[in-house]
């Protein structure tokens, strides 16, 4: 599944954040397939349509799309020189699909911060710069095995041109994601600055309504996404039933967790979609790339879906909640028969057929 790593200096909220995304793995514990670990918290993709799929099909349960956290890696300057908390704990982010960086906006005399002051501009360049210097060191340590690899021809020439190149735009004080470096043959190295970031500026309660000053952060970091939350209100809002939740997050001028938020943009960010299943059982939505064809999709849910798929028979959300009933959706020509080369929309429903 789709997975996050969160990143940032000290002291800015992390682990509060982070503590209401493990406090939320309750949600999560329903996955028939989740290990949960410690240093995992899950978020599920808001999505009201399957509610109202449930209700259609009586379902026993609901499985969302979860977007997992991984990890926090407190940064500070030199982290990368090892007088920080350092390598070992971006080991996990490597991983990661994307990073979250959490950026420090509220004020508060009782929290130190480590740079002596409240600016989120200059608090994301030393995080840059760090994570550009991780991903140096990374480079540096690689391209001398891929020299020796390269003789023995255990791997081919553009790994050692990319990781060339790689290093070449971080000395620059590139970050890879905004070079046109090829990072396709150097993908094991899971470098830091070549995936996707989204900033999660944890600011002030009055700063969430506050038009103008969201604005500007968000300015900031644009073409990047930014989600603005009180990490204080996240985590109590975790431990509140959904009506109460919804009182406090509205009082806040919100109608979506800063979390939720995190969960869609996340999706966005990455381009991923989802499909949905429904059925007495349950109803689930299943993540899958934008522009995934119907095998890929099928995939998702068993690989012998994609080898042995023969068809898909599709129906739109809307087709479906409009005629009430699979049923009354075939007898309506809503029901759609797709093969092998049909591009799966957001919100299909899914059933399909394959030979195993
Ligand atoms: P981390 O080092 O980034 O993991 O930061 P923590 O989550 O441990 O937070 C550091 C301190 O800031 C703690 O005392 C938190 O209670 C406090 N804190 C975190 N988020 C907020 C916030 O949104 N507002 C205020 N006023 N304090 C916060």
């Amino acid at each position: 599944a789709l997975t996050i790593g969160i990143v940032g200096l000290p002291n800015v909220g992390k682990s509060t954040l982070f503590n209401a995304l493990t406090k939320n793995q309750v949600l999560a514990a329903n996955y028939p397939f989740a290990t949960i670990e410690p240093n995992v918290g899950v978020v599920n993709l808001p999505d009201p349509r399957l509610e109202t799929l449930a209700g259609i099909f009586s379902s026993e349960r609901i499985l969302p799309a979860p977007v997992s956290f991984v990890d926090i890696a407190g940064i500070v300057r030199g982290a990368s020189e090892g007088e920080g908390l350092g390598n070992k704990f971006l080991a996990n982010i490597r991983e990661a699909d994307a990073i979250a960086q959490v950026v420090r906006g509220f004020t508060d005399d009782d929290v130190v911060h480590v740079e002596g002051k409240v600016d989120p501009k200059s608090d994301m360049e030393t995080i840059n710069t760090e994570l550009i210097l991780a991903d140096m060191e990374t480079l540096e340590k690689a391209i001398p095995r891929f020299e020796k690899e390269l003789k023995t021809k255990k791997i081919g020439s553009d790994v050692l041109v990319g990781a060339q190149e790689a290093l070449a735009e971080l000395q620059k004080g590139t970050p890879l994601s905004a070079s046109k470096v090829d990072i396709t043959p150097i993908k094991e190295l899971g470098l830091l600055t070549a995936k996707p970031f989204i900033y999660v500026f944890n600011v002030d309660e009055a700063v969430l309504t506050d038009a103008a000053k969201r604005a500007e952060l968000e300015a900031l970091v644009a073409p990047a996404q930014a989600v603005l939350l009180d990490a204080k209100i996240e985590s109590e809002l975790i431990d509140l039933d959904p009506a109460d939740a919804a009182e406090l997050l509205a009082s806040t001028g919100q109608d979506e967790s800063g979390l939720d938020q995190l969960a869609r943009i996340g999706f966005a960010t990455l381009g991923l979609q989802t499909y949905l299943t429904a059925g007495p059982k349950e109803t689930r939505a299943w993540t899958i790339p934008t522009g995934a064809k119907a095998p890929q999709a099928a995939g998702v849910i068993h690989t012998d879906f994609e080898r042995g798929f023969i068809k898909a028979e599709v129906i739109s959300f809307d087709d479906l909640v409009a005629t009430g009933s699979i049923a009354e959706a075939r007898s309506h020509g809503k029901a759609r028969i797709e093969g092998k080369d049909y591009v799966m929309q957001d919100g299909d429903v899914v059933e399909f057929r394959f030979n195993v």
